[in-house]
């Protein structure tokens, strides 16, 4: 079993302390996380700092050029990083899974390496000049979750970097080993100390929350753990970007066609087994409609197969984690026993490995939590209604705003609905869609701040007026 290190100034380093990480499929050990201690996350945030000395100084077009790099050496890896992220998360290779995040990134990569802040002159005259300059922060420790660990890295290390700050991450203690090799593959093109990795328990990101070395936490994971890390910031101050839980609602209208529409639900619920944060994770139904799009999705649902990821015909891997498959379980017994009518799967598979079958539950409302709460597991529940008005105000009725869809033929309808749904992000006839160059966040307790495009960068800097 392969011991991994952590990468701090450039050097691998070694730590007394490992904890295995466990293949979601098999129950079998994928390798040993080293664990980090508090010193060696001073390291890295030293290492950090005094690279960030040099790395601000390199003029903005070189460093757009080692960025743009890093896109082609994880491109290179593409394979080596598919097939080390499905041992350790379980997505499959295929599919939306394993390659598709790893192409994600690459995307992600390069078109973040190309965006810019030029100064912007806001006055230039008889009274004089302002210029409103972007200045990069200093050391930003990015903390990541277990679902889309390379992409959602990559969402954070890039834009940092480019930027002209140096990063401290800390991935998940349940997939780790894909960000530590990322890690490693950036080091190739980059100096010394501009990306560390530390790996380890929870406690490693909160003393990355508090440490006064770090300037700002750019964070993507659980609502309860982003409140704690903003009480943790809080005495330092840091800058903070919050990408928060999700409970998101689809409205399917009156003049939607199900068989046209039921892939785009089908995946935008169960991407990656339902563990992603904008995923669809609530479907309300106009009544006209209801029995046909249950029919629809249950149909659909019957050709996936949920297998091992690293099998070529699996098209869903397994839930990432006990934790989590309990959780899936617990709230389709409760609909169920709330009297939800479960229209496929409903019961988890025998072991070894974290298997949950996708599952559909039509007859529910709110009142029990596989509506009210983010599920965040292959398990759908369907709501009928008869008043678009109601449908709203439902869809509205959570402390989350992430995402939200809206599906109709009239694209105008749907489109007017669709802006009334309270979330960072809206969809007509898709869910969950994001791109690089669009503004990616939540409202509400989804957390604060945005990802992508020119407003994503702009959150790893602060602002400095010039007045000559
Ligand atoms: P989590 O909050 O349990 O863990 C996320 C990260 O935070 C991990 O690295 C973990 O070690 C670390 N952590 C845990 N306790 C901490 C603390 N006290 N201080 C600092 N760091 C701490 O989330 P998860 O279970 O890994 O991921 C699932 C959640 O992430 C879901 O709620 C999902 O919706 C959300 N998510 C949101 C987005 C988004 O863009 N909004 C994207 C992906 C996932």
């Amino acid at each position: 079993m392969q011991r991994w290190t952590l990468l701090i100034g450039g050097r691998k380093i070694e730590t007394e302390g490992f904890q295995n990480v466990i293949n979601p499929s098999t129950g079998g050990v994928v390798g040993a996380m080293p664990l980090a201690t508090a010193k060696h996350l001073d390291a890295a945030v030293a290492a950090a700092a005094k690279a960030f000395v040099t790395w601000t100084d390199v003029s903005d077009s070189d460093r757009a050029d080692a960025c743009r790099t890093t896109g082609d050496t994880i491109e290179a890896h593409a394979e080596e990083l598919a097939r080390l992220l499905t041992l350790e998360q379980g997505k499959p290779l295929n599919g939306l899974g394993s390659r598709f995040e790893i192409g994600g990134a690459v995307a992600w990569t390069r078109y973040t390496s190309g965006l810019s802040l030029p100064v912007e002159v806001l006055q230039d005259g008889a009274e004089g000049r302002v210029e409103l300059h972007r200045k990069p922060i200093g050391v930003v420790g990015s903390i990541t979750p277990w679902n889309w660990p390379v992409m959602i890295a990559c969402w954070h290390i890039i834009p940092a970097i480019r930027a002209g700050n140096t990063v401290v991450i800390k991935p998940s203690p349940l997939t780790p080993l894909s960000t530590i090799r990322l890690v490693e593959l950036l080091n190739e093109k980059l100096p010394p100390g501009v990306v560390n990795v530390v790996t380890g328990e929870n406690e490693i990101g909160s003393l990355m929350s508090a440490h006064p070395g770090i300037g700002k936490v750019t964070f993507t994971g659980s609502t309860a753990t982003g409140r704690k890390i903003m009480q943790n910031a809080a005495g330092t101050l840091k800058r903070l970007t919050l990408e928060l839980g999700g409970n998101d609602a689809g409205i399917v209208l009156p003049d939607a066609e199900p068989k046209k529409i039921v892939e785009g639900l089908f995946w935008g619920a169960f991407i990656n087994g339902g563990q992603t944060c904008a995923a669809l994770k609530r479907l309300y139904v106009h009544d006209s409609r209801y029995d046909e799009v249950c029919r629809e999705l249950t149909a659909y649902a019957k050709q996936v197969v949920v297998g091992d990821g690293l099998s070529e015909t699996s098209t869903l891997g397994p839930v990432q984690n006990r934790r989590q498959l309990d959780i899936v379980s617990t709230f389709v017994q409760e609909a169920r026993d709330k009297g939800g009518r479960v229209l496929i799967g409903g019961t988890p598979a025998d072991g070894p490995g974290y298997f949950y079958p996708v599952t559909l539950v039509a007859d529910v409302d709110h009142g029990c939590r596989l509506v009210d709460e983010e599920q965040f597991g292959p398990a759908l529940p369907i709501i009928r209604y008869t008043d678009v008005e109601d449908a709203i105000a439902k869809a509205n009725a959570s402390s989350m705003g992430l995402g939200g869809s809206v599906w109709g033929s009239d694209l105008g309808r749907a489109r007017s609905v669709a802006q009334r749904i309270e979330a960072g992000s809206v969809w007509i006839n898709k869910h969950g869609a994001i791109q690089p160059n669009a503004p990616f966040g939540g409202v509400k307790q989804s957390g604060f701040g945005v990802e992508f495009g020119v407003d994503g960068l702009k959150e790893f800097t602060t602002v400095q007026t010039v007045f000559v």
